[in-house]
Parts: structure tokens; sequence; C-alpha cells
């Protein structure tokens, strides 16, 4: 297939689509959030990195993109200012709309990338599993912290619990990427103390409990500030070396379904 002039669908006419699903079904949609990410980052940072790791993902392997979803699901971070949340449900809806009408399209697979970890991940997890069992469609979510946890382990120097939020991994990926909207003199180190089932760093293992946050609770975890782990060993190094990680872990993914998956497609209705 000849590459792409233009990935994002939205930069292309609809006989340009057309053509593309001769060859290929696959296409990805960058899901993020518009939340506080403390002084040192821009409240767009899970939005701006989904949609950085897609565009680089789809250029390498010749893939769409779909328009991105700029906002996701984050209530606790309601707690300072600027922060946008969408109600749960609605994010779910939107999964289900937009994957819905790609599939009447023609599109079987779709790799859904999300820049927001934990607080996305329930909504958009029932919103593509109604999807895929209504429609037949191969449905995937690639979120950096699980699909480059590896390399994740690899490149991070910060404590036990220094990876939570606008922390270490997330910070250096965009003082690499989009420098001119970070402040990295401001990064500070956070570890609250809590119960020892209580930790919320996925990169370390062990017996955890999952529990609700609220604007409350969340303001005075994190101190005022809205960190939750250790910005200030962020550095652009390790940013650009998870960042060419992670997009080729997507990137062999995608090789791998658009190789290997087989999909037949049911019910291809006009979400209505
Ligand atoms: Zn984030």
């Amino acid at each position: 297939m000849a590459q792409l002039k233009h990935v994002w669908l939205q930069e292309n006419k609809w006989e340009d689509v057309e053509n593309y699903l001769q060859k290929k079904k696959t296409i990805i949609v960058p899901f993020g959030s518009v939340e506080q990410h403390a002084k040192h980052l821009p409240l767009g940072t899970d939005a701006f990195l989904s949609q950085l790791i897609a565009e680089d993902v789809a250029k390498k392997t010749n893939t769409l993109i779909a328009p991105p979803l700029w906002v996701g699901w984050a209530p606790h971070h309601m707690a300072y200012t600027g922060t946008i949340t969408l109600r749960p449900e609605t994010l779910t809806s939107m999964v289900e709309d937009m994957c819905e009408s790609l599939i009447y399209h023609g599109f079987e697979k779709i790799i859904l990338i999300n820049g927001h970890r934990e607080a996305n991940l329930p909504p958009i997890k029932i919103g593509m599993t109604k999807v895929r069992n209504k429609t037949g469609a191969f449905m995937a979510i690639a979120d950096p912290f699980y699909i480059n946890a590896e390399k994740g382990k690899e490149l991070s120097e910060v404590e036990e619990g220094g990876i939570g939020h606008a922390e270490e991994l997330e910070a250096s990926q965009m003082y690499h990427l989009l420098p001119y909207l970070c402040e990295p003199s401001a990064s500070v180190k956070n570890i609250p103390s809590h119960h020892r089932f209580m930790q919320h760093d996925p990169l370390v293992q062990g017996d955890k409990m999952i529990t609700a946050s609220d604007v409350a609770t969340y303001k005075e975890a994190t101190k005022g500030i809205g960190v939750m782990g250790d910005a200030t060993k962020a550095n652009p190094e390790k940013g650009k070396a998870y960042h060419e990680a992670v997009v080729n872990n997507i990137a062999e993914f995608i090789d791998y379904c658009d190789g290997e998956v087989e999909v037949s497609l049911r019910n291809q209705d006009i979400p209505l």
C-alpha cells in the first residue's frame, strides 16, 4: 500500500478512506484527558501524548487515525482548576458511537490508544467490550503504562511509589515531545505514605487494594500541587527512549493485527 499522505482521517477526502479500506481495515483512535498535571506539565498532557504516540505509530505502520477524544473521565482531578471531566457513561458512549461509525464503513480492527491510564480505562473497556460483542470487530487498548511496562521499569530511577501522576515517565515524554509547554524547574516529588496494600505505582508488584478517590482526599494526597510520585528525575533523553519504545511496541502489535487477526463482522448498524 502506498504511504499515506495524511495519517489523520479528518485530513483525508472520503474517497481516500474508501481506497484505504480496499487494502487495510485497521484504524487507531486516541483517547486523552484534559486534567491538571501539577505545575510542570500542561492540562492536556494525556491527550497530547496519546495523539503524538498515535501519529508516530500511524506513520510507521501506514495506518489511519480517527479524530482524537481530548477529554476523559477525571472526577478527582476536578480538585484543580481547568480540569474537564465527562461522566463515565458519556465516555463509554463515545467509544461505542465512534467505533460503530467506523465499523459501519468497513473498519474491522480498532486500536484505542489511551493516554490517561487508570481513570479512563474502565469506561473505555466497557465501551470496547460492548462493540466487540455487538459487531465482531477486533478491539484492543494500548496504554503506555501497560504496553511499555518493561521499558518503563528499565528507565525509571525513582524509588518505589514514584510513578503515579505527572511523574517521571510522562514528564520525561513531555519534555522530549513538547518542551515549550513544560516547566521542569517546577517539578516536585510527592510519595505519600499509605497502607502497604494501597500502592498506586503500576511498576511495583505486590498485593493491592483498589480504592476510590474524591476531590478532597485527592487534593490532600497531592499536597495542593497535583503530583503523585516523583517528577524530579524526569528528563528529555529518558522521554525519547520511552516514546520510541512505546511506538515500536504498538507498531509491532498493529503489524500482527494486519497480518494475522481474522475478523468476521456482523451487525454494522449506524449508532442511533
Ligand atoms: Zn497524565
